[in-house]
């Protein structure tokens, strides 16, 4: 079986014809469940935990109009998770806990996006005065943080600090092999996640070696495309699962009230 555990339908209104596109195009694709993961920081009611201008402007949206539409299509039998991308913030643990146990989630995804104030998915500014070498310590230091936080389910794109193409010069190998067992050792699952082909550096999230590491240290997986658009649900997961079998993995995790169950990688 094969799902697609991390699509965005924020750039649409919350309505059923909406995610039925999503749908319809995982349905193609041979998938056998969707969960929808918006970014928390959308919703009005989780908008003091990025408290920043950037999040302020974007908190426009209520959890209740969200949590209803996935009643309704589950309603009218399509297979849908009630999933949300949380960004870990390491001032803000409490806050976060507070939030994820107001709400019926299937699971939760935990993203770096943030390393401390600084947003790296925007090229420039702060990757001039930081560095590659040391951007990519800082970013898997959080990223190891928020394994061991417990408030997660899976890890999103865990290698995203990538994002861009850049590459440290010099051997990280060491510090990703701690990652990968704090994640296996915390029972935590990874994504194999296709959206890193449609951004500058062209490859899936995480790297084959990651992967592996991941794999040897006894981390799960979902399957992910980071899909904002219906076109992209599903997409290039070929790849992924040829990846996730080439580095071992024989079956993934699906999630129902914060419990995995394994199911054959097919
Ligand atoms: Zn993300
Ligand atoms: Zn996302």
């Amino acid at each position: 079986m094969r799902v697609d555990y991390h699509i965005h339908v924020e750039r649409g209104p919350y309505e059923i014809d909406w995610l039925r596109r999503f749908w319809e195009t995982a349905a193609g694709r041979g998938i056998g469940e969707i969960g929808v993961s918006e970014h928390c920081y959308r919703f009005k009611q989780a908008g003091h935990l990025l408290d920043t201008e950037w999040g302020r402007q974007r908190c426009t949206e209520n959890i209740e109009d969200y949590l209803r539409l996935i009643e309704r299509a589950r309603s009218q039998g399509m297979p849908v998770k009630l999933g949300v991308e949380v960004d870990y913030l390491e001032a803000r643990e409490e806050e976060t806990a507070r939030f994820l146990e107001k709400y019926p989630w299937d699971y939760v995804i935990g993203s770096v996006h943030w390393i401390g104030q600084w947003g790296f998915e925007y090229p420039g500014g702060e990757w001039e005065i930081r560095g590659v070498v040391r951007a990519y310590h800082d970013y898997f230091e959080v990223f190891k943080k928020a394994a061991q936080s417990g408030l997660f389910d899976i890890l999103g794109h865990a290698d995203l600090i990538k994002i861009h193409g850049y590459r440290p010069t010099g051997e990280i190998t060491g510090l990703l092999g701690e990652v990968a067992e704090v994640v296996g050792r915390q029972g935590l699952c990874v994504e194999v996640s296709t959206g890193g082909l449609r951004k500058t550096v062209g490859e899936i999230y995480p790297s084959q070696s990651l992967l592996e590491l991941f794999a040897k240290a006894g981390a799960g997986i979902t399957l992910s495309s980071d899909a904002h658009d219906p076109g992209d649900v599903g997409r290039d997961f070929d790849r992924s699962v040829a990846a996730a079998k080439a580095a071992g993995y024989r079956e993934i995790q699906t999630y129902t009230g914060r419990r995995r169950a394994g199911v054959p990688l097919t």
